[in-house]
């Protein structure tokens, strides 16, 4: 079935509501944040005490149950405010493996509490030095031992792992070598982090060209009880991955907002910003650039649109996931490439807030998932070309 893309905007109630919260949190607080590398739990709060990230979770969890296409509503206009959600997006959606593949017990013991904003949900452990883009060579290591498991290994790129009480953890338990497909004998496990930092975790913060709070997670012998496991054991491959189009599709949402964002300010600036007697912006050698910044932007939209439309309708998206991420990143990282150029040397003032929200926008290209993996998902998954690997 073809996603039907309807021309009003269902969500402007939404919208509005969330751009009036954020018009409380100024350029000066994001700028400050970004200077002092601090985490912006005002924010975070005040999303949090308005229901803004417990949308996806159903009502009978206290959540609001509503869709996708809300939670893409939510995160735009939090990036076309000049803020940045990249600070709690993954609240969104890493509940999403625990509402989909845990059981009613899990369910029942974190759901309402993330939803009250009492528990946070905020990490997301699947990344390691050793493996890269390539998932399945993982070598985080769980090992049953009795009513818990042991688990020893390291992760890399682990965002908000300092801001969260809980982490989703993807580990091996079973090795590579004695399953019959790679991406077998690969758990999801959820780590209760209080408590354990200092008591088989280690987590160091990695200082990256955005305010991220990044970081390194050692686990020494970490022991989670065997009730943490998500669905069965060695399935957890499948479990992640289907939480990933989710992931891509509210992280293109917000590049669509960081895009809105670089073209609104281009745009005035070109039609104030005077020089050899008038406007930059009546030179289409400056003009011509945003025009194509919107251009893409608009088309990047829709297909951010008709990957949330299919995942709400619970049909297949995986291709529509990835190309709404490609092609918003890619939209937003251009947009904010001709923002600077327009604002010339102001756009690199911190003033301006253009250099952050640039640097900020730029990490969406490479991560969750890099431009190069996605294209060879379409070539070889969409359009049936051979696999390189
Ligand atoms: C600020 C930040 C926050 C992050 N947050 C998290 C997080 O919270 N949780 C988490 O688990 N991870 C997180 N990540 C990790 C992120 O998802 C990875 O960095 C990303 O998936 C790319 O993996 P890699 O860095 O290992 O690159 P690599 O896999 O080493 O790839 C390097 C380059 O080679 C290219 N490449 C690799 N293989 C191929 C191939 N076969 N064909 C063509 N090109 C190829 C890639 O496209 C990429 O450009 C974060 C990263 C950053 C920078």
């Amino acid at each position: 079935m073809d996603a039907q893309l309807s021309i009003d905007d269902p969500y402007t109630e939404i919208r509005d509501a969330v751009a009036h919260l954020c018009a409380g949190y100024s350029a000066e607080y994001w700028r400050e944040l970004d200077k002092a590398r601090r985490y912006p739990t005002e924010f975070v709060q005040a999303l949090n005490e308005s229901g803004y990230l417990a949308v996806l979770i159903p009502e009978q969890y206290g959540g609001s149950g509503l869709d996708l296409g809300a939670a893409c509503a939510i995160l735009e206009e939090i990036q076309k405010s000049g803020g940045n959600g990249g600070a709690c997006h993954a609240q969104m959606y890493t509940m999403g493996t625990l509402l989909r593949h845990g059981s009613d017990e899990q369910k029942s013991r974190y759901l309402p509490r993330i939803a009250a904003g009492e528990l946070r949900l905020q990490a997301f452990g699947v990344t390691e030095p050793g493996s890269g883009s390539d998932t399945t060579r993982i070598r985080t290591r769980a090992q049953r031992q009795g009513d818990h498991y042991v688990i020893n290994g390291q992760k890399i790129f682990i965002s908000r792992a300092e801001h969260s009480d809980l982490m989703i953890l993807l580990a091996r338990t079973t090795p590579r070598d004695q399953v019959g497909k790679r991406s077998g004998g690969l758990s999801v496990f959820i780590v209760d982090l209080r408590g354990a930092v200092g008591n088989g975790i280690t987590i160091r913060p990695i200082d990256t060209m955005m305010n991220h709070a990044s970081t390194e997670v050692f686990f020494e012998d970490l022991k989670v009880p065997a009730e943490n496991l998500i669905g069965k054991e060695g399935e957890g491959f499948r479990y992640i991955l289907d939480g990933m189009n989710a992931e891509r599709i509210l992280i293109a949402a917000e590049c669509i907002g960081d895009a809105r964002w670089f073209i609104e300010k281009a745009s005035n600036y070109a039609s104030e910003r005077e020089v050899f007697g008038r406007p930059i912006g009546a030179n289409q050698g400056v003009q011509f650039p945003i025009a194509r910044a919107y251009a893409q932007t608009e088309a990047a939209a829709l297909m951010v649109s008709k990957a949330a439309t299919l995942f709400d309708a619970q049909e297949r998206c995986g291709a529509e996931a990835n190309m709404a991420k490609m092609l918003a990143s890619d939209a937003s990282w251009f947009a904010g490439d001709t923002c600077i150029q327009t604002f010339g040397g102001y756009g690199f003032a911190t003033e301006y807030d253009i250099e952050r929200k640039f640097r900020e926008t730029c990490l969406y290209r490479v991560a969750p998932v890099s431009t190069n993996l996605i294209l060879s998902h379409i070539g070889t998954h969409v359009l049936g070309m051979p696999k390189s690997f």
